[in-house]
């Protein structure tokens, strides 16, 4: 079976986001109300007490990110968390940024995301995906694609999509 989507806590999906989860009111000194601008999702929010002092004393996240959601914040392992974790909205609940991850020698090098889309700065395993991956008139399956990527050096984990339960942000 596939594992499930692990977030590693990059915070890349939470950077960019602010136009659209948005902080609509601040209701008490750590409870908000959220809405997504987009769909009009629109729920009550409240700090979660682990993150209460980062929240309130480090707004360097937004400074360096003007468009970053205004609950994401960076802690110092580097990690960026959710603050409101157990009341984020469904667009963040239900994101995954990839459906599978490649890896080489221990390093992450690409991710696949959607059904088949490559993303990686590795020219060979680009060179690899469409040469001998994507060429076949069929889609490829998982077992396919882990077989060609392994020939080469190369090892890739799908996730279960249908479950994004691990993810932290
Ligand atoms: S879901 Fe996790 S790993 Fe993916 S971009 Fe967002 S923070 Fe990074
Ligand atoms: S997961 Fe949390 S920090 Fe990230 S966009 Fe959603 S509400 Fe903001």
């Amino acid at each position: 079976m596939a594992e499930k989507f692990k977030c590693l806590q990059c915070g890349l999906c939470c950077l960019g986001i602010g136009s659209i989860v948005k902080m609509d009111k601040q209701i008490s000194r750590y409870g908000f109300i959220v809405k997504n601008d987009v769909v009009r999702e629109i729920h009550q929010a409240l700090i979660t007490p682990e993150y209460r002092d980062i929240f309130e004393n480090d707004h360097s996240v937004q400074e360096q990110h003007p468009s970053a959601c205004y609950f994401v914040r960076r802690l110092p392992n580097s990690k960026y968390v959710c603050t409101i974790h157990p009341y984020r909205l469904l667009i963040c609940d239900s994101y995954h940024c990839c459906t599978a991850r490649i890896n080489k020698d221990g390093k992450e090098v690409g991710k696949i995301k959607g059904r088949f889309s490559l993303v990686t700065k590795d020219g060979e395993l680009t060179k690899i995906w469409h040469e001998n991956i994507m060429a076949s008139p069929k889609d490829p399956s998982h077992d396919v694609i882990a077989t060609t990527l392994r020939k080469h050096g190369y090892s890739i984990l799908f996730y279960d999509e249908s479950d994004g339960s691990d993810n932290n942000l």
